[in-house]
């Protein structure tokens, strides 16, 4: 049967309905409303719009930040405060008549592409995707890895660099910190500073540099936006040389935007992976880019709804 997952972003909700094969049906989009009860209606009526039509048994909601699972909450969202403490079954099933189930997005993420992208052949994955931070979900065994109560994964607030710079999250040195795409354009904007002369420095002179800026002006040849996402992928590596010893992955996948620079990152990452990660885990794990781009989220979650309401794969083991 069908299942629709959601997909609440900082800035849009993304919901589908979607095939056990994981092929999107029908799929709508709003903006993400920043107060609880415009976010639940807008959540609602998402769901009621795409399960209006196709048989549906089941829907999964892929949502930022920390949760508590056995309460289907969300306890912290730096970057959706609104999202914070609602009990989203009990707010939810009433208005949209369907079991409900709630994951982080990162391990939805993740679970989207271990069905049905760049994992689906493999048992053994760790997905990270570099936005504006950085999510994660960890598969070992085929297995979902949740912890206690669902907040395990956090890949990206692992601490990297004890003195690194303060993360969203409070900590300092976290791999956020250092390599999403918020962090590309800090680099960025400190080295302009320095290189006033560079295409980077230039551009710094007449408004903010963001992250994306940095890629084109490097796949341009410019050599200090080049230097800030070698630097980028080095902490990257550093990051993932830690996963691929605890985790021993057969791929690692790294998606989201920042992933437009693919290799410009991804090479620096590797490299730092050979120097610092251990044999024979070192020389298994693939560094892979992530294969479903943003829809590994409304996939992922699709498929957890459904495996929830079939009991395919046993939640927690
Ligand atoms: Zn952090």
């Amino acid at each position: 049967m069908n299942a629709i997952g959601v997909d609440v972003g900082g800035t849009k909700i993304a919901a589908g309905v979607v095939t056990p094969e994981g092929k999107i049906l029908d799929e709508v989009r709003y903006p993400t409303p920043h107060s609880p009860e415009k976010l639940v209606e807008a959540i609602a009526g998402a769901v009621s719009e795409v399960g209006d039509g196709p048989e549906v048994g089941g829907v999964c909601l892929a949502v930022p930040g920390l949760i508590l699972a056995q309460e289907n909450k969300v306890i912290f969202s730096p970057n959706l405060h609104a999202v914070e403490g609602i009990p989203l079954k009990d707010e939810l099933e009433p208005k949209i008549g369907l079991p409900l189930t709630i994951e982080n997005d990162g391990n939805a993420a993740a679970w989207g592409e271990f069905r049905f992208g760049v994992g689906s052949e493999v048992d053994h994955l760790v997905f990270i995707t570099l936005g504006t931070g950085i999510g994660a979900g960890v598969i070992t065994h085929g297995v979902l890895m949740r912890g206690a109560q669902g907040s395990g994964g956090e890949l990206g607030h692992v601490t990297v660099q004890a003195t690194g710079p303060r993360c969203a999250c409070g900590n300092r040195g976290c791999l956020e910190a250092l390599a999403s795409g918020t962090a590309i354009g800090r680099r960025a904007r400190e080295a302009a500073i320095e290189h006033p002369d560079s295409a980077l420095g230039r551009l710094a002179a007449k408004r903010r540099v963001l992250g994306e800026d940095v890629t084109e002006l490097a796949r341009e040849g410019d050599e200090l936006a080049l230097s800030v996402l070698e630097e980028t992928g080095t902490w990257l590596g550093v990051g993932l040389a830690g996963f691929v010893n605890i985790f021993n992955p057969e791929i690692v996948a790294v998606g989201g935007g920042v992933m437009e620079a693919g290799e410009l990152i991804l090479k620096a990452a590797r490299r730092e992976v050979m120097l610092r990660a251990r044999p024979p885990s070192r020389d298994l794990a693939e560094i892979k880019v992530a294969t479903l781009g943003p829809k590994s989220g409304v996939l992922g979650a699709a498929a957890l709804a459904r495996d929830a309401f079939t009991g395919e794969y046993v939640l927690g083991g």
